[in-house]
């Protein structure tokens, strides 16, 4: 019995110094394997140089939790098995295969009449800039806007097709507030392609004829116009492509070059090509602005309110990029808008004179 009291203590003992040495090795894993978790936490630095959201997410909650919580182990445990493999590669290969998923650089170009953001995209990189245009008109026409998104889509995928010395500018819907609200013109009434500052009236013709107020309150009033105009002024532009339903033709802008432009659309994409507008009178129309400050213009109809007709606007499109390549380089910067008559005095002629111009900026 002696021998037995006296062994018992030395089994408590014993079982007191196996229970810390189990206690130790316990509080020993989770630390061990607590380590990792501040681990992956690490990386995160790493990883907020491309996804900043969440590591700024993860280090608050994990790196606390790990040490605050009493009894980890299990938790850890189960951790572990998923843990190798994902911490650090997955948010490292993602960024990066954005950026070549996606190259082109985003434009914001102004705001419309209800405070909804004018967006465009520019591809390539220049000096001759192109620029399409989709929902100057909406309502009937939304379907432009579908084109522009598409070929949009097509040539951020193959941005290989832009010719060098040439840079595409998409800008899909210039009229958002008309996009919503299902109608032809702005938030304001006002028809889009009726209030530039050139032979501007403030009452103006449409498809369904004479509409009171439709230019607008003056020359650029409306915040669409002035976006664009500013835009393609700026950067700037050599040429532009507005993008219109119905009619399955091309119409040149004023001048030479659009008429060569429009003719090139035309042929690639099979559409007929048209001399001039003869439905209706025309005022404010940004063709003629436009052209004034040495922008050709063509303007695409679209066979019908409901087809994008994609495949033939993408050869359209193409051709015309190739013609933009052969375009001299423009001037750096476009001062104050050069005025036709000083330089070149057809340069609105509908019908361009047959020999073609020297003397002229195309
Ligand atoms: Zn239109």
């Amino acid at each position: 019995m002696l021998a037995v009291r006296a062994l018992r203590p030395n089994l408590l003992t014993l079982a007191a110094i196996l229970a810390t040495a189990c206690l130790l090795h316990l509080i020993a894993i989770p630390i061990t394997l607590a380590a990792p978790t501040p681990d992956t936490n690490t990386p995160p630095p790493a990883a907020s140089m491309t996804t900043p959201h969440p590591s700024s997410t993860h280090s608050p909650h994990s790196g606390p939790n790990a040490d605050i919580q009493p009894t980890p182990e299990p938790k850890v445990d189960d951790r572990q098995p998923g843990k190798p493999p994902p911490p650090t590669p997955v948010p490292a290969t993602t960024p990066d295969a954005r950026p070549q998923a996606l190259p082109g650089a985003p434009v914001l170009l102004g705001h419309s009449v209800q405070e909804r953001a004018i967006r465009g995209v520019e591809l390539g990189h220049g000096p001759r800039w192109l620029a399409v245009i989709g929902g100057i008109h909406q309502g009937r026409e939304a379907n432009s806007t579908v084109l522009a998104n598409l070929l949009l889509h097509h040539f951020r995928d193959n941005p290989a097709e832009i010719p060098q010395g040439v840079g595409l500018a998409i800008i899909p819907d210039l009229n958002p507030d008309g996009a919503v609200a299902g109608t032809r013109a702005n938030a304001n009434g006002v028809d889009l392609n009726r209030n530039w500052d050139a032979g501007w009236q403030p009452d103006a013709y449409g498809p369904s004829g004479y509409v009171p107020g439709a230019g607008g309150t003056r020359p650029f009033s409306e915040p669409e116009t002035r976006a664009l105009a500013r835009y393609l002024l700026k950067r700037p532009f050599v040429a532009a492509i507005f993008l219109h339903s119905r009619g399955g033709f091309v119409v040149p802008g004023p001048g030479a070059g659009s008429v060569q432009l429009a003719n090139t659309i035309a042929s690639a994409a099979q559409y007929t090509y048209l001399r001039g507008w003869t439905a209706y009178p025309l005022s404010g129309q940004s063709s003629k602005y436009l052209v004034q400050r040495a922008i050709h213009v063509a303007i695409v109809e679209l066979t019908t309110h409901t087809h994008p007709d994609f495949p033939q606007n993408l050869q359209g499109l193409r051709a015309a990029l190739a013609w933009t390549q052969e375009l001299p380089a423009p001037i750096a910067s476009r001062p104050n808008a050069p005025v036709p008559s000083d330089t070149c005095p057809w340069l609105l002629a509908l019908t361009p004179p047959t020999p073609p111009p020297t003397s002229c900026p195309w």
